[in-house]
């Protein structure tokens, strides 16, 4: 019986030691699992913070390549840069007429028979140009719509430029380079600073150079009156959809502007496209210098051939008579559908200024583009 009881009490030790190995076993593993389990955790703790970090410098590189602002200065003082650029971009549109359009008008004005109202009307005209870039004051008091043209690089910020233009365009106000000219069409307010909605017109155009140039053009209100676009073929003038239709209806829209539209005038005529980018482009013409061709010998033909035709009209300076009725021409050609034939004529009176300015990267005017 005692050998027995001994050989039991053996075998429950036994059992008892192999309860407790497995025990031990069963903890190292789960000890083994948790470390693992850590390690795993810290692993991709760490490889999700390198992603981030990687994420963090890429859009640092991003918005680098964005704002394109030099090294060594913030943002902010970029912004104050390109504000004063703006501000004299409009303070130069408004009080100096560029070279080559003051050029024309002294060479209209030495073709005008002496002791003449038309040769009279030239030289107030030549005069009031020279007072104004003098004085630096507006060279009409009607300063005009404010159309930009901005080429910017890809990733450009618009929404932030925009507002820089519009705290410009508030400021050349205030200081007089613009007449208060912006006012609510319903109600016919006018809040004294040039902006609202739609004013001023910005046009961004994206191109795949590093720099931004701005350029903008001041569309006096009496001139823009005397647009006008006709759709071909226009029966009362027999003119066609060729471009002899084009050519008569041109001429049409000028003997209807004689007098008003503060002649003479420059006409930027857009043939074909629709009714509405018809105009755009119409006045996309105004941004080329007045000694520009086109491009297309048809077109090129036809500017002369107006610029001629129209000064043998008589129609003259302010629709006084004499030989400048129009001081230019330029045309541009869109593709349109079967269906429309549009012929859309842009009247820019005497006044017609443009000025535009390549902005360094620091935000400040790099050189003038006219
Ligand atoms: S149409 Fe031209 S010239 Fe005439 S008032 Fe207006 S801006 Fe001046």
């Amino acid at each position: 019986m005692a050998i027995k009881k001994k050989k039991m009490a053996k075998k429950v030790v036994k059992k008892k030691v192999t309860k407790k190995k497995v025990a031990k076993k069963v903890t190292k593993k789960k000890v083994a699992k948790k470390v693992t389990k850590k390690k795993v955790a810290k692993k991709v703790t760490k490889k999700k913070v390198a992603k981030k970090v990687t994420k963090k410098k890429v859009a640092k590189k991003v918005t680098k390549k964005k704002v394109v602002v030099k090294k060594g200065q913030t943002p902010a003082e970029y912004d104050k840069v390109l504000f004063k650029t703006i501000l004299e971009v409009v303070r130069k549109t408004s009080t100096e007429m560029p070279d080559d359009v003051q050029k024309v008008i002294l060479k209209a004005l030495a073709t005008e028979a002496k002791a003449t109202t038309a040769e009279y009307a030239m030289d107030i005209i030549a005069k009031n140009i020279e007072i104004a870039r003098t004085k630096s004051q507006p060279i009409c008091q009607d300063t005009g719509t404010l159309i930009f043209n901005i080429y910017h690089p890809v990733g450009f910020n618009q929404g932030k430029f925009s507002k820089i233009v519009k705290k410009a365009v508030v400021k050349a106000t205030e200081m007089g380079y613009l007449r208060q000219n912006s006012v609510d069409t319903l109600t016919g307010e006018n809040k004294g600073m040039n902006i609202g909605l739609g004013h001023p017109v910005m046009n961004f155009h994206e191109h795949n150079k590093k720099g931004l140039d701005v350029k903008l053009i001041l569309k006096g209100g009496g001139s823009e009156n005397m647009s006008i676009q006709y759709s071909l073929p226009n029966v009362p003038l027999n003119a066609g959809r060729d471009l002899d239709g084009v050519r008569k209806v041109i001429l049409d829209g000028l003997v209807k502007a004689q007098g008003k539209g503060c002649g003479p005038g420059i006409l930027g005529i857009c043939i074909g496209s629709d009714r509405g980018e018809g105009y755009h482009h119409a006045k996309e013409q105004f941004l080329r210098t007045m000694d520009d061709i086109s491009p297309v010998k048809e077109l090129a033909a036809l500017e002369k051939d107006i610029v001629e035709s129209a000064n043998k009209l008589g129609i003259g300076p302010m629709g006084f008579g004499g030989k400048t009725t129009l001081l230019g021409c330029k045309i541009c050609v869109m593709n349109r559908l079967p269906a429309s034939y549009f012929v859309s004529i842009s009247y820019m009176c005497w006044a017609s200024r443009r000025q535009g300015a390549a902005v360094k990267a620091d935000g400040s005017i790099g050189k003038w583009l006219y």
